[in-house]
């Protein structure tokens, strides 16, 4: 039977615009539509060395490297209480409650050639993205939105698409759900459900002038990503350089605190970055350059992320909490990912669910042991520094950091620190026992 294309993707973000250029990379035709015209702003600045792979990979580290993004060294955390801590009750090791930092050279990380990844203007990588992928053949509609897509043929996917005041269809042998957190497949098919447990909120800008050095834990430190706690539960900003002189600031929060504040956005910015004096007082100095934005109703899962025909990357896929800044790694390894599979299944002519297998398999283990590290620093944050500090795990922890967790079930690192996160839940003497966050994940249901 004969089809436009063998694949259309949704969306042109980084999952769509990767996954693109991994298919014509492989001799498929392949057309994106993308509904904005690039390039348009996006939160989700701060890069992983995991994404690493798959830039070079596609052949766009060149361009990359050439657009002259902030190198990213290494991630560090601040906290406004500053005692010493005992690591566990068995151990004398002692370190500065909430805080920490890490370097991504401390551990070779096998396949990606460099130790440092990059802080992105995502308005510029994005389209960087997306115009290589075109280059490498994709076909990229931009200002096109997708509405639906019809599955009733079972030889071939229709998507339908809106531009201007009509509708135009377009098929293919199958459809690559990249729509990020408009989710449109996930939508359609009624396969979306709210978090049980996180309903977050972020509320963020630019801001012009920040002296960095003067909130760093190191003035060697000043171009890693910061991740200052705020003595409000389960609450933190995040500081991320752009240029040399714009830094990204956000808070993140649970949603319900917005809500019950009962103040605009400017407001309830600031009182909650008062909470943190020294933070506050740097960012007055500075200019902002942006309007403040809103994110929220972000944390979700889809119950399925493939079928006949059909896969669900990045977001469009699941989306719990930024903390860890894992979402453009699992936009393009999810990409990397399902090319494999699907490259492999148009050349046996057999694009049903099964042979995405691998796919969903790998997708699984990666977005569940992101939960489960997700979960586990909200449940008990002192866990999460404790074990950066500590020497035994420091090298487990970078791993995770670094965004290595698809190939396992669940990392030995992780499975220890949900049992030492039970154990403090079960203890009321223990000496963590009064850190213990809000937020208590299910860390043994399913991912999706
Ligand atoms: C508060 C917050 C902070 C974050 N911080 C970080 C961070 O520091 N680091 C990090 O790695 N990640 C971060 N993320 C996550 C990151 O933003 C996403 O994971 C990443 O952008 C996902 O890429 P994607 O390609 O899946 O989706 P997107 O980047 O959202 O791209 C999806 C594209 O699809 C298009 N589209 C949607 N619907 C349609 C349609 N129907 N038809 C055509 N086009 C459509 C959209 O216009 C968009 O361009 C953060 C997220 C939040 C909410």
């Amino acid at each position: 039977m004969s089809v436009d294309y063998d694949v259309v993707i949704v969306g042109g973000g980084p999952a769509g615009s990767s996954a693109a250029a991994y298919l014509a990379m492989a001799g498929l035709s392949v057309a994106v539509f993308e509904g904005e015209n690039f390039p348009r702003p996006h939160v989700g600045e701060s890069l992983v060395p995991a994404t690493t792979r798959v830039l070079v990979e596609i052949g766009v580290m060149d361009k990359i490297e050439a657009a002259g993004f902030p190198r990213k060294y290494g991630a560090a955390w601040t906290s406004s209480q500053t005692r010493n801590v005992t690591a566990d009750q068995s151990s004398a090791f002692t370190h500065e409650l909430g805080v920490a930092d890490i370097l991504f050279s401390e551990r070779d990380q096998p396949g990606v050639d460099r130790d440092y990844t990059f802080h992105v203007d995502r308005s510029r990588f994005d389209l960087i993205l997306l115009k290589h992928a075109e280059s490498l053949g994709a076909k990229v509609f931009q200002g096109i939105r997708a509405m639906r897509v019809d599955f009733d043929d079972p030889a071939k996917v229709t998507l339908t698409c809106k531009v201007g005041s009509s509708t135009v269809d377009v098929t293919a042998k199958m459809v690559i759900d990249a729509s990020g957190r408009q989710t449109m497949l996930g939508r359609q098919l009624g396969t979306k459900d709210a978090d049980p447990v996180f309903n977050q909120y972020a509320i963020h800008a630019w801001f012009e002038g920040l002296d960095r050095s003067s909130v760093a834990n190191d003035p060697e430190k000043v171009d890693y990503i910061y991740v200052h706690f705020l003595p409000i539960s389960d609450t933190w900003v995040w500081q991320i350089p752009i240029t040399d002189t714009v830094t990204s600031i956000g808070v993140v929060t649970q949603k319900h605190r917005f809500a019950e504040a009962n103040l605009d956005r400017e407001k309830f910015f600031w009182n909650f970055l008062e909470s943190r004096p020294d933070l506050c007082a740097a960012l007055r100095k500075t200019e902002q350059v942006t309007p403040l934005k809103v994110e929220g109703d972000y944390s979700y899962a889809m119950r399925q992320i493939c079928g006949d025909r059909y896969v669900l990357i990045g977001d469009a896929a699941r989306f719990v909490d930024p903390i860890f800044s894992s979402g453009v790694s699992v936009a393009l390894n999810s990409a990397r990912l399902a090319c494999h599979d699907i490259v492999a299944a148009v050349e046996a002519d057999d694009l049903s669910q099964a042979r995405f297998a691998t796919f969903e398999k790998k997708i699984r283990n990666g977005v569940r042991n992101w939960y489960e590290f997700i979960s586990v620093y909200y449940r008990l944050n002192i866990l999460f520094t404790t074990f950066v500090a500590d020497p035994r795990y420091r090298l487990d922890i970078i791993r995770l950091l670094q965004g290595d967790l698809y190939d396992e079930e669940e990392p030995e690192v992780l499975r220890i620190m949900r049992e030492t996160v039970t154990a403090v839940e079960n203890d009321p003497s223990h000496l963590w026992h009064s850190y213990l966050g809000t937020l208590r994940a299910p860390i043994l249901t399913p991912a999706f």
